[in-house]
């Protein structure tokens, strides 16, 4: 759904829907191209990044250390909607999609529909840890690929885990588990993948 970076050398031409070009003093250019036009590109001052309106309300990095159990539990109480509503909220938990928080409940155990601020304190420890695992292999996973920045037709970053998706996009799939079929629900418009053996509470 976003756009896409490339390093370009001189004899390649611009993408169709290249909508800024970065000339660069070693030759070859960074181009952004966005077919959908969700982009958005704003020139600010380095030490005033954090505070761009775009970036100021954004929750803290999973990884970072603000990141915390007590953050997520507090953040978590004062969320009435689903648990997957609440996880893809980037005001809440920043750097979950919908691929990202329905492999991340499934590694906790627990329920998407579950309302957010109902979780148990043992619950949102697990997510929390599950939510770091998750990214964590997918990061591993992405930077052990071989990615060629000026293909632009080749389907670099595709996403993924070592493993692969273990709910993600497998309705009626056996759980990995149990072997449970795996179902499909709409939430807030979305689908979201989920084992009701292991994810029920
Ligand atoms: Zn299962």
């Amino acid at each position: 759904m976003s756009g896409r970076f490339s390093m370009l050398p001189d004899e390649t031409e611009n993408p169709k829907f290249t909508h800024a070009v970065f000339h660069l003093e070693n030759e070859g250019r960074l181009v952004f191209d966005d077919q959908r036009h969700f982009g958005l590109m704003k020139i600010v001052q380095t030490d005033a990044l954090l505070q761009a309106k775009e970036l100021k309300k954004l929750a803290p990095e999973p990884f970072s250390d603000e990141f915390s159990i007590e953050y997520l539990h507090k953040t978590a109480k004062g969320s009435k909607r689903s648990l997957k509503e609440f996880l893809i909220d980037q005001t809440k938990v920043c750097g979950l999609g919908n691929i990202y928080a329905a492999e991340a409940m499934f590694a906790a155990g627990v329920d998407p529909r579950k309302r957010a601020d109902k979780l148990s304190k043992q619950k949102v420890l697990r997510l929390h840890e599950s939510i770091r695992a998750v990214l964590d292999e997918a990061i591993n996973h992405a930077g052990n690929q071989t990615v060629d920045p000026t293909n632009l037709e080749g389907n670099y970053f595709s996403a993924g885990t070592t493993a692969g998706w273990h709910v993600y996009d497998r309705e009626n799939e056996p759980c990995l588990n149990c072997e449970t079929p795996i179902v499909r629900l709409k939430q807030g418009g979305r689908s979201t993948y989920y084992c009701p053996n292991c994810q029920r509470t």
